[in-house]
């Protein structure tokens, strides 16, 4: 694609990237028919073609976002289903997250728009303040509908997406998880901010898993948010900053006794972990300790696939359906190694139907767009189900949290299974 940047506004390092990315695009619209937005829009501007334009046109006329520019752009999921079509290798992540900073900075939102986001921006990366949402959610659920008929549709949505239970409050515990046996490995867990609230057995399946395997596990002090949730609302100092403490827990923990892997259960996060050398890489103090940390992230399940896991006690005849998140299917291109050790494990795994396209949950996008992240947890979850599966396994807390809101089915990270098929205890959500 032909862009006319002037020679000032490529001086912009950032303007400069987005020029480079606008050029690969040869507009060739492969990449509509797996976008989720244009399959239930089916209008152009919601479609990666569409919105490359939007975004091309805004950027080239150095304008500030329009309304019309923001409701294509906010309707995106950053599920990056594009990028993994596209032949010519367009980085349609780093050229929205570009496009969604110009609109924090230059459009004003409605009211309710700008309270929502700014609470969510608050709220969402605190785990403490986190938990007191979740506690006040509880008792406000019967309320949705309510909610609903006023206009207050994300209200609902957040209050339909909280847990019917509160999970149980995790007491600080050790920093340090021996390996059992000889250290064959070293190696971070991100425990972040949202998913060590909603579901800490996650971690902690994932803790018992490599301690049992010979990996030392380290809780690194002052980790915490990855900063993708900010991120993906266009807030790019917050998210920096919080990229930022989380390289130096990490550099530290390198600089002693020295990691192997920096490991992330939430594919979500994992995408993000791994795009810091990118989003630091003109901050000269950062650029190379944020490049290194890249460098060590892993996937939980990228990395199990290289340990050899113990033979299986978990009973063969359970089915799972396999939910290929899009952060880890699409952003980082992980998409056999978590069916592969589920099928070594013992379990017999089933792939869904129209696996490519999103759940719907996208951060914070199953609140700020109820209606269309609705449609797409519908379609989702009867694509599931086609599978009849006793359980859906899926490698994000956003998928897991979003999926589990429309069906009985139990949702659980493949690490879950994993630790009970290798020894562990039986996940609670499978019954005694
Ligand atoms: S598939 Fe890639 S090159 Fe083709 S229109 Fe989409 S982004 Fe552009
Ligand atoms: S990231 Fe997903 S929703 Fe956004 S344009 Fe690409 S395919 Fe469509």
């Amino acid at each position: 694609m032909q862009t006319f940047f002037t020679l000032a506004q490529l001086a912009d390092p950032d303007i400069a990237e987005a020029d480079k990315i606008l050029r690969a695009c040869v507009h060739c619209g492969f990449c509509t028919a797996t976008c989720p937005t244009y399959v239930l829009l089916g209008d152009e501007l919601d479609s990666p073609r569409g919105r490359i334009y939007l975004i091309k046109d805004m950027l080239e006329n150095g304008r500030r976002a329009t309304a019309e520019v923001v409701k294509h752009v906010d309707r995106c999921l950053s599920c990056l289903a594009c990028m993994t079509i596209c032949p010519s290798d367009v980085n349609y992540m780093h050229l929205v997250d570009h496009a969604r900073a110009h609109i924090e900075d230059t459009y004003r939102r409605p009211l309710l728009d700008r309270v929502l986001r700014a609470v969510l921006t608050r709220v969402m990366p605190d785990r403490t303040l986190f938990r007191l949402s979740l506690l006040a959610a509880f008792f406000a659920k019967p309320l949705a509908p309510l909610f609903d008929l006023v206009g207050l549709k994300p209200i609902a949505a957040m209050l339909r997406l909280a847990p019917a239970k509160l999970p149980a409050r995790t007491a600080a515990g050790p920093r340090i998880f021996a390996a059992k046996g000889p250290r064959r490995g070293r190696v971070a867990l991100l425990t972040g901010c949202v998913a060590e609230v909603l579901s800490p057995q996650i971690n902690a399946a994932a803790i018992r898993l490599l301690t049992r395997h010979g990996v030392e596990v380290v809780l690194a002090e002052g980790e915490g948010c990855c900063g993708s949730m900010v991120h993906h609302m266009g807030h790019a100092e917050e998210a920096l900053a919080q990229a930022r403490a989380n390289i130096d827990a990490w550099t530290a923990e390198i600089g002693g006794e020295g990691l192997d892997a920096i490991l992330i259960t939430a594919s979500g996060c994992g995408t993000t972990v791994k795009d810091y050398g990118f989003m630091l890489r003109n901050d000269p103090a950062y650029a190379a300790r944020a490049a290194r940390v890249s460098a060590l992230a892993r996937d939980i399940c990228e990395y199990l696939a290289t340990l050899k896991l113990e033979a299986s006690t978990a009973p063969a005849s359970l089915v799972i359906a396999y939910h290929a998140a899009c952060s880890l299917q699409h952003g980082q291109k992980i998409v056999a190694q978590p069916k592969e050790l589920l099928s070594r494990a013992g379990f017999a795994v089933r792939d869904v139907p129209e696996g490519h396209l999103c759940c719907g949950s996208a951060g914070t996008y199953n609140m700020l767009q109820p209606a269309l992240a609705g449609q797409m947890r519908a379609r989702k979850v009867a694509n599931i189900e086609s599978t009849a599966p006793d359980v859906i396994a899926a490698g994000n807390i956003g998928c897991i949290a979003q999926i589990a809101s429309g069906t009985a089915i139990p949702v659980l990270h493949p690490v879950e299974l994993l630790d009970w098929a290798s020894g562990g205890p039986k996940p609670a959500a499978l019954g005694a």
